[in-house]
């Protein structure tokens, strides 16, 4: 989905939360846009989920200001709309169903301004979006867990939230019911132009489901854009290996230039004498084969193969990882190609770089 107006409907403005002495959000400042669908991505630890909860009013900040909606809703320690009042839909881990309502209850549970039949209309009409209707009159207990998940999405969507914050919601299904439920649950946001805070540390999900990811490290955010920005231009090394698999390289800089045993990297603006760390990701090693022990004649493109001796190749459904133990230091290096393509153990490949998709930092 587009984002479809530029109204701001959440904002964080230097947010910081401890735990025992233990800063776990520090300065924290994000917003997102009414309709926007962002995820909060990073390593398990670094303060996600409670940035969502703080934004729930589950949790108290010890500084700064949440507003929802032009509403200060809190301001360092001081709540002024409790999780209730906050226009906010919750689909947490720990926020399971209530065991002591049927499906149908469970999600008309929060409809209780409406009539009767509204309520009837809607609870149907939610639980048939996400294929439960027939099992309206049973209790959590008696369906699966992925069933359960249709279920508390539905719950959370009932009283057309205008912001819906989703905790990891789809890590607990298998991968297929996963991309079920997952495209399912975004239809249904777009439908109700629900803006979308959602926090996962996996990559490729945050990629397949926002329009903007919020790169979180030790409690800040340390990079924001399009899924497309930051995949390709990641902020820092930590960044770029977290976002996909990835290889390395170090080599000294001696007059913006660093030698590696695949050529000449042009590293401008990088001091003589540090070492760079060139990541590159395993699509971007190009395979070549050996000619009785010479290797592909190198071109402008790719610089200087290197050979390695294959030590694994797996196929991994779309794509197939070869690893190759480089003749040059004896690293392994990975690298993919679409479809299958599975050489045996022991045999010499030609690796080259595809450099105009490397990234150079400083080795830290
Ligand atoms: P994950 O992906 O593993 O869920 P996360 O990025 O969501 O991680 P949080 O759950 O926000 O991280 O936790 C950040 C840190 O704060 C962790 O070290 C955690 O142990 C700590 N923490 C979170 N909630 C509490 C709490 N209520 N009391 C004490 N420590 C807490």
């Amino acid at each position: 989905m587009s984002i479809k107006k530029d109204k701001q409907i959440l904002e964080l403005e230097a947010v910081s939360k401890s735990f025992n002495e233990q800063k776990v959000l520090d300065n924290l400042n994000l917003s997102i846009n009414e309709g926007e669908r962002m995820c909060l991505l990073g390593p398990s630890g670094c303060g996600k989920t409670t940035a969502l909860r703080l934004i729930a009013g589950l949790e108290i900040p010890d500084k700064g200001k949440i507003f929802i909606n032009d509403f200060l809703v809190s301001h360092d320690r001081v709540i002024f709309k409790e999780t209730a009042e906050r226009g906010i839909g919750l689909v947490f881990q720990d926020l399971s169903l209530f065991p002591h309502l049927n499906i149908f209850q469970n999600v008309s549970y929060a409809l209780n301004e409406l009539t009767k039949e509204k309520i009837k209309e809607r609870t149907s009409y939610l639980l048939d979006c996400v294929g439960m209707l027939p099992f309206g009159k049973k209790y959590p207990h008696m369906i699966s867990g992925g069933e359960q998940q249709r279920v508390a999405i539905a719950r959370a969507l009932a009283p057309s939230p205008k912001i819906m914050l989703m905790d990891e919601p789809f890590t607990s299904l298998d991968n297929r019911l996963r991309d079920e439920i997952r495209d399912l649950t975004l239809s249904l946001l777009s439908e109700e132009d629900t803006s979308v805070i959602m926090v996962t540390h996996d990559p490729e999900e945050a990629m397949k489901i926002s329009d903007s990811i919020a790169l979180m490290r030790d409690g800040s955010i340390v990079q924001r854009g399009a899924p497309y920005n930051v995949y390709n231009k990641p902020v820092d090394s930590k960044a770029a290996k977290f976002l996909s698999n990835y290889n390395k390289i170090n080599g000294k800089v001696n007059n913006s230039q660093t030698e590696t045993p695949f050529g000449l990297f042009m590293t401008p603006g990088l001091q003589d004498g540090l070492i760079a760390e060139i990541i590159i990701r395993p699509q971007h090693l190009k395979i070549d084969f050996d000619r009785n022990g010479k290797g592909p004649s190198p071109t402008s493109e790719h610089g200087i193969a290197a050979r390695g001796k294959v030590v694994r190749s797996r196929f991994l459904g779309k794509e197939s990882l070869v690893e190759l133990k480089m003749e040059f230091d004896q690293s392994i290096l990975k690298a993919s190609v679409p479809g299958v393509f599975l050489p045996p153990y022991g045999i010499n490949l030609w690796l080259s770089v595809r450099r105009d998709r490397c990234f150079v930092f400083v080795k830290d």
